[in-house]
């Protein structure tokens, strides 16, 4: 019991056994400790259940690679985690933290044989809409969840105060059931329980047997400043509570953040379109932007093109995953005005005498020379 049982050790077999011998030892095995064949043995009992996790670890190839990533040099960790969309019910998670020794001291008196940990509780996700400013500068914002919490009634425990859930005859708190016969056995969460281990006879009168109660949970979320537009910010712990002393979910707050008027993102930075005049542009000119807390002075070289993007570099928004702030990026764009009046007209006018030529020339010069060769 101290040392963690190996699935390998449990079933007699090497490491590298083929299916077909684990299948065959499995039988052998079950054959030898099925409990009909050992009425009120224990023991019997005992090493018959620590039989069936083996070969729920070892007949499956998924689990056997999960089991076999899990306790290689690497340990329980990262990788290890029960396997998305494995039954949660008397799942993998369970055997594993049995076959791991894990919560062994954790054994709820009262509580099912066998099985040390209760469900997790449900991860929760929700919305939070924030201006554009709260999502640079960071903001703590009010959030209301909807999702259920230990009944205070029960404690959790889903029976009526003074009585405690017993011991599923049916699954003798295995919470799984073998349909068929011995060895040939399919295991299935139990009809009677549900998997979970313990029966109730009398339901607790607030929350009629479930354990925990519907509310909408309140809480202030601090959101960490330089959040973007669907941003999954996870807070850990504060899902759904654990049932039967399983650990709590996590909430998932995504963020959907107004646009700005003026900045738009680009990755880690904002870009700001700033129109110039075309005197501006041809000639220079020192100009005023908006930064995120104010304006500062850009410096328009003469001859700018449209299109151009000057930077200010960390003015932009904090960067999430890393010290400092994105840069803005100044996209200048010459300003034509749609029409022109008179006074405006005899100007452009005077400016196309004075500067001329046919910027398109060497569009041209190009083929013609290619054409001369
Ligand atoms: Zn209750
Ligand atoms: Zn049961």
């Amino acid at each position: 019991m101290a040392s963690r049982p190996d699935p390998y050790a449990t079933l007699g077999v090497d490491k590298k056994a083929s299916a077909d011998e684990i299948k065959k030892a499995y039988r052998k095995l079950a054959r030898q400790y099925h409990p009909d064949r050992n009425p009120g043995d224990k023991k019997a009992e005992e090493r018959f259940k620590e039989i069936s996790q083996a070969h729920d670890i070892l007949g499956d190839p998924d689990k056997r690679k999960d089991y076999d990533r899990a306790s290689g040099p690497f340990g329980f960790g990262g990788a290890g985690g029960p396997p998305p969309g494995g039954f949660d019910v008397g799942g993998f998670g369970d055997i594993l933290s049995n076959l791991f020794g894990g919560a062994a001291g954790g054994r709820a008196g009262g509580g099912a044989r066998g099985r040390t940990q209760g469900q997790p509780g449900r991860d929760l996700e929700t919305e939070v809409r924030l201006s554009f400013e709260q999502a640079v500068d960071g903001a703590q914002v009010p959030l209301a969840v909807p999702t259920s919490t230990q009944c205070t009634t029960c404690h959790g425990t889903g029976a009526k105060p003074g009585t405690s859930p017993r011991v599923c005859p049916q699954c003798q708190g295995r919470g799984v059931e073998a349909e068929g016969q011995g060895l040939f056995s399919i295991s299935q969460p139990c009809t009677r329980c549900g998997g979970a281990g313990t029966v109730i006879d009398e339901p607790c009168p607030t929350c009629e047997g479930a354990g925990s109660t519907r509310t909408v949970k309140k809480l202030r979320v601090n959101i960490p400043a330089g959040v973007r537009d669907s941003s999954r910010i996870k807070l850990a712990g504060k899902g759904e509570p654990g049932r039967r002393g399983g650990p709590p979910g996590d909430l998932y707050v995504v963020t959907r953040v107004s646009e700005s008027p003026i900045f738009k993102r680009k990755g880690d930075h904002l870009e700001v379109e700033v129109p110039l005049t075309i005197p501006e542009a041809i000639r220079g000119a020192t100009i005023e932007v908006p930064t995120l807390h104010g304006t500062k002075k850009l410096r328009v070289p003469a001859g700018t093109k449209h299109g151009t993007v000057q930077r200010l570099r960390g003015e932009g928004p904090p960067l999430l995953n890393a010290k400092g702030r994105g840069d803005i990026h100044y996209r200048f764009v010459i300003d034509v005005p749609a029409t022109l009046s008179e006074e405006q007209k005899e100007a452009v006018d005077e400016l196309s005498k004075v500067i001329n030529g046919d910027p398109r020339a060497r569009l041209f010069a190009a083929r013609e020379g290619k054409a001369k060769v």
